[in-house]
């Protein structure tokens, strides 16, 4: 299993970073965690081609984390042609909320026929599946108020990978990483302390309860890039690539 990590920045851009979105090869699958909005202009950057992506998992309906699906749509409707189906995993409300959106910013070219079949699937929390031979288990986690939003992990090749998503605390982010290979785990702010995000302090305090093999901190926020010389834990970057073994 390998990820490259494409957005590891909060929903303001903090120091550059790109809003959220990860590339996961696996089982034989490319996949995205997440479609911020810079989603095309990462993978070219990196060099990556859109038409590998089998399927996207969204982790709940904030735009910074699905608000590039409808780039990705317009992609493979003109730029790079798609004919196999492309299927969109996230929480109840994803058709709507992605064709809403497709139409609210391309209004002309969504009227136009789609040349792939676009499936969707809503995840419900503690209900595991298999999707494309990958197993997708979603966790509930503290974030909207109004909507189900989504923990996510992966497991394939017999490797493991846990993605938070965006998430307050809540003391089953002891439970969920237990285990994983790799834990991909939110850090949007370094002193403020929030019920819907987390923050460096409250993930240090606990980390090595997590029971995960590796931890990687992501979705920075400004008072995280500004005091990344004090984190003493892993901190992703744009570009970097991890084989998880
Ligand atoms: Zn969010
Ligand atoms: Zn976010």
């Amino acid at each position: 299993m390998r990820v490259t990590f494409l957005g590891t920045g909060d929903v303001y851009g903090a120091g550059g970073g790109a809003q959220s979105g990860y590339l996961v090869e696996a089982g034989k699958k490319v996949f995205l965690l997440d479609s911020g909005t810079a989603i095309l202009s990462k993978m070219k950057k990196f060099g990556l081609d859109t038409g590998t992506i089998d399927f996207v998992a969204i982790s709940h309906l904030h735009g910074d984390h699905f608000g590039g699906l409808p780039f990705l749509l317009l992609e493979y409707q003109f730029n790079n042609p798609r004919t196999r189906p492309l299927h969109v995993l996230g929480p109840p409300g994803i058709k709507e909320r992605v064709l809403e959106t497709y139409r609210a910013l391309f209004q002309d070219l969504s009227d136009m026929p789609l040349p792939f079949a676009l499936d969707f699937h809503e995840m419900l929390p503690d209900q595991p599946f298999w999707h494309e031979g990958i197993g997708i288990q979603p966790y509930l986690v503290p974030h909207q108020s109004n909507h189900i939003c989504l923990a996510i992990r992966v497991d394939a090749d017999g490797k493991s990978l846990l993605y938070s998503g965006d998430t307050g605390w809540t003391d089953d982010l002891l439970r969920y990483p237990q285990g994983v290979d790799l834990f991909i785990c939110e850090c949007c702010y370094f002193e403020t302390v929030v019920p819907y995000h987390l923050n460096y302090p409250t993930i240090l305090e606990h980390h090595q309860q997590m029971g995960c093999k590796r931890l990687i901190l992501t979705h920075f926020g400004r008072e995280v890039i500004a005091r990344r010389d004090e984190i003493t834990l892993e901190l992703a970057s744009e570009g970097l690539v991890v084989e998880v073994d």
